[in-house]
């Protein structure tokens, strides 16, 4: 069955717009699914250790045949070979970062995965791009996209032209 996923990108090292055009270039090309869509690119401050350049982000929208699991797989794949390193530190600086934020109406929450994301209500980052693909979204627990964005300013964030 194919399925409506939504994953957020996001990078602050090495040319960051660069790495999301390669990420979207990944997602595109992956087994089972197509590519249904992207937002536009943000500018954003970053999450933890401010000491670290602003991030660019974007969510794109996948329909999918693959199940939560093999996705994940395939997105972690993308991050390493896109040059991520894994850290001790939390929310450091990063290549490449591609979360789940909603796979259909599915609600997961196992040692590997959560989902529907755990912290996007809270993310302008996350809840503005995901607002130009769907402005009509509700998530499973039957929460409108509308209402979460009611309650997240747009701060720290600045939408970039092409
Ligand atoms: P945050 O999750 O707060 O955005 P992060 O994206 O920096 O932080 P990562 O280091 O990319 O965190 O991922 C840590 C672990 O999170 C991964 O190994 C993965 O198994 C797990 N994880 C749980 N839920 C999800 C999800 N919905 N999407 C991606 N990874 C997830
Ligand atoms: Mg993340
Ligand atoms: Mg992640």
């Amino acid at each position: 069955m194919m399925e409506r996923v939504y994953i957020g990108l996001g990078s602050n090292l090495e040319t960051p717009r660069q790495q999301l055009q390669e990420a979207l270039g990944a997602l595109a090309r992956l087994p089972h699914s197509q590519l249904a869509g992207r937002s536009s690119l943000y500018a954003s401050d970053p999450l933890g250790p401010a000491d670290q350049p602003r991030y660019v982000n974007a969510v794109a929208a996948l329909d999918t045949e693959l199940e939560p699991w093999q996705l994940l797989d395939a997105l972690q794949r993308i991050e390493q070979e896109q040059g991520r390193v894994r850290k001790a530190e939390r929310w450091g600086p990063r290549t490449l970062d591609l979360d789940i934020l909603l796979f259909g109406n599915r609600v997961i929450s196992d040692e590997r995965l959560t989902v529907p994301h755990y912290h996007m209500h809270a993310r302008p980052f996350v809840l503005y791009p995901l607002a130009e693909l769907d402005p009509e979204l509700e998530l499973p627990d039957g929460r409108h996209l509308r209402e979460l964005l009611a309650a997240c300013p747009f701060t720290g964030l600045e939408r970039l032209p092409e």
